[in-house]
């Protein structure tokens, strides 16, 4: 039997942040990764959606591509199917310890538990540091306005290879 699964109502960035107040100041500087409480885990992820491009392993490196899962809404770069994401997208990546640790790196650079995991502060622009879901894209780090397409249709991936600074 097939599953029906329901298009999310996309919830609103900003939410996340706006209770900052309760939340211990610069968590991130204090504790390792592994340390971190599942609120504060969630808090560090900046919202630039370049987890989901789809990407190619070539010769043991990873290369993006500016096309992007189905289900990615490009504008706001928030997945639509947020609560069945693994049911309905088997190769979608929890991101947890091992996917950051893992090699070849598949995360961007900007990715805040890659910079944090490897003793880097959190940039600027990040949320957690401006108080503003949208500063991820005001800095121009996310997915936003940047050409990227949706995955359907498109069979010839090597056609899409991009080499942004911040991947
Ligand atoms: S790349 Fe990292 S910071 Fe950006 S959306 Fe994905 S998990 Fe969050
Ligand atoms: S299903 Fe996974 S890869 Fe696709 S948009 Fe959602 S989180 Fe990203």
């Amino acid at each position: 039997m097939s599953k029906t699964f329901q298009i999310d109502d996309i919830y609103d960035p900003q939410s996340r942040f706006d209770n900052l107040q309760n939340i211990e100041p610069e968590f991130w500087k204090k504790k390792k990764l592994e340390e971190m409480s599942r609120e504060e885990w969630e808090l560090l992820c900046d919202g630039c959606g370049k987890c989901c491009l789809n990407k190619l392993e070539i010769k043991g490196k990873i290369r993006f591509t500016n096309t992007c899962c189905r289900f990615l809404d490009c504008k706001t770069c928030l997945c639509r199917i947020y609560e069945n994401r693994f049911e309905k997208v088997p190769d979608c990546r929890d991101i947890d310890l091992d996917a950051v640790r893992e090699k070849p790196r598949w995360l961007p650079k900007t990715c805040a538990y890659w910079l944090l995991d490897n003793g880097q502060d959190l940039p600027e622009w990040h949320p957690l540091k401006t108080g503003k879901a949208v500063s991820v894209h005001q800095a121009g780090m996310s997915l936003q306005n940047r050409g990227v397409v949706s995955e359907t249709g498109i069979n010839n991936y090597e056609d899409y290879i991009i080499h942004w600074e911040d991947l």
